[in-house]
C-alpha cells in the first residue's frame, strides 16, 4: 500500500497543530511511521487519502458500533441540521434521549447530556465530591478516564503510549486527592480506604477496561468494589464510555450485574457526534445544578444534531438487541481465528475479550492490571500494526488500546483479516 498522500498531509498538518494531530494517540507514536489520513468510511470500512481501503478494527474508537456513515443516524443528522444547529435553549429532543438512556441502562433515574468523556467523568467526580463532602478518589492504574486533571494520574491509553502517564501541568495538590490502586486487587482498594477512612468519595473504574487494553475483571472483582463502597459511604463510579451501550443495551451494569451509584458514558452514546453524559439515581443527580449546588453547564451540551445522532443509534441498538450478539459472536469468530494463527505459529501472546472488546498483548502471562500489559512486547506489537496495515487492516496503533468491532464487519473481512495475519506471523517470530 502506499502512503505518500498521507504522509504529505502529516507534514502539513505538523506545522499548524502540535504534532500533526488533535489527540495524540492518533500520531502513531507507539508504533512509528506516519499516521493514515482518511477521507471517507463507509460501513467496516475506511478509505484513505491515497485510494487504500482498509477494514477499520477502532470504529472511531467505539462509537460507530452499527458502522461507518450508518444510514440512519446520517439521516437523522441532515435533518436535524435543517432546522438549525444550536440553540442553547431547551429542545424537546433532549428529553426523548433521556428518557430512552433511562430505560436502556439500570440504576440510573436521570441523565446529564454533555460534549465528552472527559467531561462526563469530570463531572460525576465532581458531583461524587458534593454529594459525600469528600474530597479523595481512587482511581485504578491504566485506567483512563479523560484529560481532566485528577485522572491524568498513571492514566491508560495515550497518556502512557506517550509516557506521560502523569502529565506536567498537574498540581501536586490535585494529585494528592487521586489515590491509586492496581486494577483486579480489591485487598489493595481495602487498604487504601482503611488508611483514608472518611476521606474518599468515589471509586471511579472502568469496570471492564479498554485502555490498557482489554483487561477482564476477574470474579467477585467488581462485586468486591461494590460492597466497600456500601461499607465505607464511597460512591461506586462505573466510568462505561467505552463499554456503555456496547457490552450490552444496559451497558457493564446489566452484562455483569453489578450496579454503580454514578455512571459515564461516551462513544456510542453521541452516534459519532461528541457526546458524553453522566446519570445516577435521583436523589444524586438532585445535587445537581440548577436543582442543587454541584455545578456543571456547557453552551453545546445537547446539541440538536449530536442528540439526533445518539438518539438515531440508541433507538436502534433498543429495538435490535440481537446486534450485541451478532457482535458477540463475531468476536468470538475473530478471537478464535486470531488465537489459532498465533498457537500455530508459536508467538507468546494473551488475548482478552468481551462483547466486541478485544486486544492482543504480546505476552505469555495472563494480562490483568497495568503492571501485566506494560510487560507485553512493543517491539512484536509494532510489527503486527504495521504488517496488519499494509495488508489492509487498522487495528489500534498502541497496545494500550482495545479494538472495537463494528456490526458492519462481516465473516468474510474476518476471515480476510486472519488470512492477513497467517501471512504476517513468521514475520513476528
Ligand atoms: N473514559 C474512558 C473509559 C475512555 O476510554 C475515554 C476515551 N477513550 C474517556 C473516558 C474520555 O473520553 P473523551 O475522549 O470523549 O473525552
Amino acid at each position: 500500500m502506499i502512503y505518500k498522500r498521507s504522509s504529505a498531509l502529516f507534514n502539513e498538518a505538523k506545522k499548524y497543530i502540535p504534532g500533526g494531530v488533535n489527540s495524540p494517540v492518533r500520531a502513531f507514536n507507539s508504533v512509528g511511521g506516519d499516521p493514515i489520513f482518511v477521507k471517507r468510511a463507509k460501513g467496516a470500512y475506511l478509505y484513505d487519502e491515497d485510494g487504500n481501503r482498509l477494514i477499520d478494527y477502532i470504529s472511531s474508537w467505539g462509537p460507530m458500533i452499527l458502522g461507518h456513515a450508518h444510514q440512519p443516524v446520517i439521516e437523522a443528522v441532515i435533518e436535524k441540521a435543517k432546522d438549525g444547529t444550536s440553540f442553547g435553549i431547551p429542545t424537546e429532543l433532549e428529553t426523548k434521549i433521556a428518557k430512552l438512556a433511562v430505560e436502556m441502562v439500570p440504576g440510573i433515574d436521570k441523565i446529564r447530556f454533555v460534549n465528552s468523556g472527559t467531561e462526563a467523568c469530570m463531572s460525576a467526580v465532581r458531583l461524587a465530591r458534593g454529594y459525600t463532602g469528600k474530597d479523595k478518589i481512587i482511581k485504578f492504574a491504566g485506567c483512563y478516564h479523560g484529560h481532566s486533571d485528577s485522572f491524568l494520574i498513571q492514566a491508560g491509553s495515550g497518556a502512557v503510549t506517550f509516557g506521560a502517564p502523569n502529565s506536567p501541568g498537574v498540581t501536586k495538590g490535585t494529585a494528592k486527592d487521586t489515590l491509586l490502586a492496581n486494577y483486579n486487587d480489591l485487598a489493595q482498594v481495602e487498604k487504601i480506604i482503611k488508611a483514608n477512612q472518611n476521606d474518599i468519595a468515589c471509586i471511579i473504574v472502568e469496570p471492564v477496561p479498554g485502555n490498557m487494553g482489554c483487561i477482564i475483571p476477574n470474579k467477585g472483582f467488581l462485586e468486591g468494589l461494590r460492597k466497600l463502597c456500601d461499607e465505607h459511604q464511597i460512591l461506586l463510579v462505573f466510568d462505561e464510555v467505552m463499554t456503555g451501550f456496547r457490552l450490552a443495551k444496559g451497558g457493564v451494569q446489566e452484562r455483569l450485574g453489578v450496579l454503580a451509584d454514578i455512571v459515564t458514558f461516551g462513544k456510542v452514546v453521541g452516534g459519532g457526534l461528541p457526546v458524553g453524559a453522566f446519570a445516577a439515581r435521583k436523589e444524586i443527580m438532585s445535587h445537581l445544578a440548577p436543582e442543587g449546588p454541584v455545578y456543571q453547564a456547557g453552551t453545546l451540551s445537547g446539541n440538536p444534531l449530536a442528540m439526533a445522532a445518539g438518539f438515531a443509534m440508541l433507538d436502534e441498538l433498543n429495538k435490535h438487541p440481537e446486534i450485541f450478539e451478532e457482535l458477540e459472536k463475531k468476536c468470538a469468530y475473530l478471537y478464535k481465528g486470531l488465537s489459532e494463527v498465533l498457537e500455530k505459529h508459536e508467538i507468546p501472546h494473551t488475548i482478552n475479550r468481551m462483547g466486541s472488546m478485544l486486544s492482543v498483548h504480546f505476552e505469555k502471562e495472563a494480562v490483568v492490571d497495568f503492571e501485566s500489559a506494560a510487560k507485553a512486547n512493543n517491539e512484536t506489537f509494532k510489527k503486527y500494526f504495521h504488517g496488519m496495515l499494509k495488508r489492509g487492516v487498522y487495528l489500534p496503533p498502541s497496545a494500550f488500546e482495545s479494538y472495537f468491532l463494528n456490526n458492519a464487519l462481516s465473516y468474510e473481512d474476518i476471515d480476510f483479516t486472519v488470512s492477513a495475519l497467517e501471512d504476517l506471523a513468521p514475520e513476528l517470530k
